[in-house]
This record gives C-alpha cells, structure tokens and sequence, in this order.
C-alpha cells in the first residue's frame, strides 16, 4: 500500500512553503511515506505547478532525489554593490528549469548539478569552490572582476558588462563537456529510496 505525505490545510506564498516543508521533512526524515504531494493556494491567475516545482525542491534540498539543477546564491548584505548576483541567480535557475525537459534526456545525470552564485569576495571563492561551477562576483570596492571556479578550482576570470552571459555560456559548455556522451559526470538520475527506521 502505498503512503501518500500530504499536509492540506497549508495556505498561500511563503507561509504555504513553510507549512508544507516543516510538516513534510519530520515526515520524510524518520523514513514515513512513499509519495509526497504539496497542496498551496495559488495567488489569483498563478499556475498550480508551483506545487510540484516545491514537492521536488524539499526533496532535493533533504538529499533525497534530484530533479533539475541546484543554484545556491548569498542572501546579499551590506558588501554587495548591485543587483547583479540577484539577477543572475535568477536568470540561472530559471534558464536550468526550463532546459530541463530537453536537457534530461541529452545530459543523464544534469539534475544533480550545482551551479554557486555569490556576491563578493567574502564568501564566494569558498561558497564556489563547492560547486560543480560558481562565480564569485564583485562586492563593494571591490576589483569589477569576478573569478569562475570549475570542480573546486579557479579557471576563469570575467570582467566587463556581459559577465552574466559569459557565465551563462560556461555552465552550458560545462554540461555538455560534464553530461553529455562520455562526460565523465553523466550517469543516472540520484534516488535515494525512504526506507522506516
Ligand atoms: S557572499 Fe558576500 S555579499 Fe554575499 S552574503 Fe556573504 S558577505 Fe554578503
């Protein structure tokens, strides 16, 4: 039989994702349930898919199954000078998210992918070196420069006004070289089945 985690009652926007993550994790981190499904009330004229989009974001972010490319991005604090990291950690996930249909069966394996956007030099050579590809860009008086770490290590270093697009080319060239035929990263989708305790 199997066991379907679903906590209804949950509400709209942030308190909804709240509710449904706090209520689902205790859930799934003692081993109960074999499906989960997130129940949110929509905001007027919004998609319902946000529910599957936040089902799959609680089970990746627990370790349990990947289901599209990951961008971990700095909160932003008094050191970052402009919007650009925000901008671009947006335009990143978004633009992973949307290949995905494609990219899932061309690049086996893309959707445990890290992709690390961060916003100086405090954080971000440490925050970048973990994923599989990050940038850290420029903070407040800070060199306008800003260094690309692959596999943990400083490769390339962007600068000028199209540092966003640049980088953006680089995480596609590494997919394909990473997850494409013979990439050395291309392998099957990560499932780690829930098993009671
Ligand atoms: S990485 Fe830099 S800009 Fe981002 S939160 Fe940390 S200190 Fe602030």
């Amino acid at each position: 039989m199997l066991f379907q985690n679903n906590y209804l009652p949950a509400g709209m926007g942030s308190k909804g994702i709240v509710a449904s993550t706090a209520a689902l994790a205790i859930l799934l981190q003692q081993g109960i349930g074999d499906t989960i499904r997130v129940s949110l009330t929509p905001e007027p004229g919004s998609a319902r898919t946000k529910e599957v989009v936040v089902a799959q974001e609680i089970l990746q972010t627990m370790g349990l199954r990947s289901f599209t490319p990951m961008v971990t991005a700095c909160p932003g604090c008094g050191r970052t000078s402009s919007h650009v990291f925000q901008e671009l950690a947006r335009d990143i996930q978004q633009y992973l998210r949307e290949k995905m249909p494609v990219w899932r069966s061309l690049y086996p394996g893309v959707e445990n992918l890290n992709v690390a956007v961060m916003g100086c030099v405090v954080n971000g050579p440490g925050e970048s070196k973990l994923a599989d590809i990050g940038i850290s860009l420029p903070g407040t008086g800070e060199t306008p420069v800003a260094p690309v770490y692959i596999d943990g290590e400083r490769k390339i270093t962007l600068k000028g006004d199209h540092m966003a697009e640049e980088f953006l080319l680089l995480v596609e060239n590494y997919i394909h070289d990473n997850y494409g035929v013979n990439g050395k990263k291309r392998h099957a989708t990560k499932v780690i089945p829930i098993v009671a305790q």
